[in-house]
């Protein structure tokens, strides 16, 4: 489903990511820890080129994102093309982003209306099993500002899932959240993941990630410093640098 090969991406002089390999098979799903400014976000971000990196390559289903071969030749795509591509990836971020003056219904059927041409009352029925599907039915015509944040989490995954993308990939989706609305989150997760969806998700829980993962990704300094299931990786760390940040985390 998603491939990556001999990534690389830098900021000016600073190399953030280092020749990343990774892949994950329809209805897997990806964790990905690691410290603070060790290049998760900006991987995730290059897996949908909203940074493009500056080597290496991402399939998506085996089509190369980003780029298409017109005869022997690679080019950029272009922005039409690239939105396209995007919207088969949802993204989730740590702040929600929800249009502030919509409902949450409203921030559900937006993009299905705008860019698939759904017709209303057909993107209203699937924006309502979607909440529905978040444990939301009852708050689809709340304002996000009258939504916990969990619930707004909620709506954003909706949101995400209205454009029924081949893959999600989430951004410490639970990060901003107060603790005790952390697990509303991640039971949406687990229920999408149990669900088959294919899901790269970069999080510092890690129950979710021992419970829920088939592959579990250390990451420090811009390369991928271990990499397996999750429950030889947490168990039996090979490196010392994973050993030293799961002892800080779990
Ligand atoms: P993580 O998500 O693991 O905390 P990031 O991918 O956000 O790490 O950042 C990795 C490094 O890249 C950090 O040192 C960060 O400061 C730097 N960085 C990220 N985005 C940019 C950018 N747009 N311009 C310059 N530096 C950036
Ligand atoms: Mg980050």
């Amino acid at each position: 489903m998603l491939k990556v090969e001999r990534l690389s991406k830098s900021f000016g002089t600073h190399q953030v990511l280092r020749n990343i390999d990774l892949a994950i098979e329809a209805g897997e799903v990806m964790c990905i820890v690691g410290p603070s400014g060790s290049g998760k976000s900006t991987l995730l971000r290059c897996l949908n080129y909203l940074e493009t990196p500056d080597s290496g390559a991402v399939f998506l289903a085996g089509e190369p994102v980003g780029v298409r071969w017109r005869g022997a030749t690679l080019y950029e795509m272009s922005f039409n093309e690239l939105a396209v591509q995007r919207q088969r990836m949802g993204m989730v971020f740590q702040s929600f982003n929800l249009f502030p003056h919509k409902t949450a219904l409203e921030n559900v059927i937006e993009a299905p209306i705008v860019v698939k041409r759904k017709k209303k009352a057909e993107a209203i029925t699937e924006a309502e099993a979607l909440l529905e599907k978040v444990g939301l039915a009852d708050r689809a015509h709340y304002y996000p500002r009258q939504l916990s944040g969990g619930q707004q989490q909620r709506v954003a995954i909706a949101r995400s899932l209205a454009m029924q993308p081949a893959l999600m990939l989430f951004d410490e989706p639970t990060s901003a959240l107060d603790p005790e609305l952390v697990g509303e989150v991640l039971a949406v997760m687990r229920a999408l993941a149990e669900d088959g969806m294919t899901m790269v998700v970069v999080t510092h829980e890690m129950s979710f990630a021992r419970d829920v993962a088939d592959h579990l990704v250390f990451m420090d300094q811009g390369v991928i410093v271990e990499e397996g299931h999750p429950r030889d990786v947490l168990r039996h760390p090979r490196h010392s640098r994973t050993k030293a940040f799961l002892a800080r985390v779990i």
